[in-house]
């Protein structure tokens, strides 16, 4: 018989299985309730549906690799995965990056793996995990923004995570906010947040300026300070920033805004710059404290391994 995919919080002796879907990588971790890894594992993400294979002989891998008296531990497992996510109905709708349409996932994981297995989008599972353990505990209203590749996140009022629907979070980086002039968005409109903000924006704006490559935005920040053009470069990332968020913080009012994903290794670069524009927008709301994320880089995993144990974002 299947096992049934309840949502109860687990005990703390159960070990879980966590799973997180990149655009490039599969990361995989097997953990216990203090959140030591007792197995790690990750492979390139192949393109199209061939990935959730790819998911599944992972999965397989790290279980294999627990002595029998932990494989029997592992109470659930959660995979997250990007693009949209129907979770109602366990189909993986879109992901542009890795190339798959409506993938019916169902009972694949819980079968191949012989524990529950729940599915959620990376982005609510991230941006939860920052808020519920992360940077944003104990506050009830957080506004956490995902920034790397793409920008997006998670909003959380009255001490609920906000989520349509089909399970649709935060596309802050599909605010316009140069729909004059501005660049055109992978999304097909123009002037995306995203368009001047991501990772990938600010290279390719750095090095129309300059005519510099360069290996990525985590150079440009390490620049800053004795490079003009760089600085000019996130100082126009932060503008757009704060050009998309402050309808947010207008309609939400959050106390707090979490920077995280990868980009947030810019640190106090990023937080201060994004404070001080917030506040010059607002005159009705206070300004939020602007924080960087606990997790970096690692929210979906981390967050994968805390929502498979708590069972349900609450
Ligand atoms: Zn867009």
């Amino acid at each position: 018989m299947t096992p049934r995919a309840d949502t109860a919080v687990l005990p703390s002796d159960a070990l879980v299985l966590g799973v997180d879907v990149g655009g490039t990588t599969i990361k995989g971790e097997v953990t216990d309730g203090a959140g030591t890894v007792l197995a790690v594992g990750a492979v390139a993400t192949p393109h199209g549906t061939a990935a959730f294979d790819a998911m599944g002989e992972l999965g397989d891998r790290l279980l294999a690799d627990l002595p029998e008296s932990d494989r029997r531990r592992v109470r659930r497992a959660a995979v997250v995965l990007p693009g949209i996510v129907d979770t109602a109905r366990s189909v993986a709708v879109f992901s542009s990056n890795v190339g798959w349409r409506d993938v019916h996932v169902g009972d694949r994981f819980t079968e191949r793996w012989g524990v529950p297995t729940l599915i959620e989008h990376d982005v609510a599972v991230a941006g939860w995990a920052e808020w519920r353990y992360g940077a944003g505990r104990g506050y009830d209203n957080v506004c956490v923004v995902v920034l790397g590749t793409g920008i997006s996140g998670t909003l959380s009022v009255g001490g609920r995570l906000v989520r349509s629907s089909y399970g649709q979070v935060g596309e802050y980086g599909h605010v316009p906010v140069r729909r004059v002039g501005g660049l055109p968005c992978a999304c097909g409109n123009t002037g995306c947040v995203e368009t001047v903000a991501s990772g990938a924006a600010i290279a390719r704006a750095y090095t129309r300026r300059t005519g510099r490559e360069t290996s990525g935005a985590a150079e440009i920040f390490a620049l800053m300070s004795t490079d003009p053009d760089a600085a000019a470069v996130v100082a126009d990332a932060v503008d757009a920033l704060a050009d998309g968020l402050v309808g947010i913080v207008h309609a939400a009012c959050p106390e707090l805004v979490v920077l995280g994903g990868g980009l947030a290794g810019a640190g106090a670069a990023l937080t201060e710059p994004l404070h001080r524009a917030l506040s010059d927008r607002l005159r009705l709301v206070p300004a939020p404290r602007v924080v960087l994320g606990e997790f970096g880089a690692r929210a979906g995993l981390a967050g994968a391994a805390l929502f498979a144990r708590r069972g349900a974002l609450t």
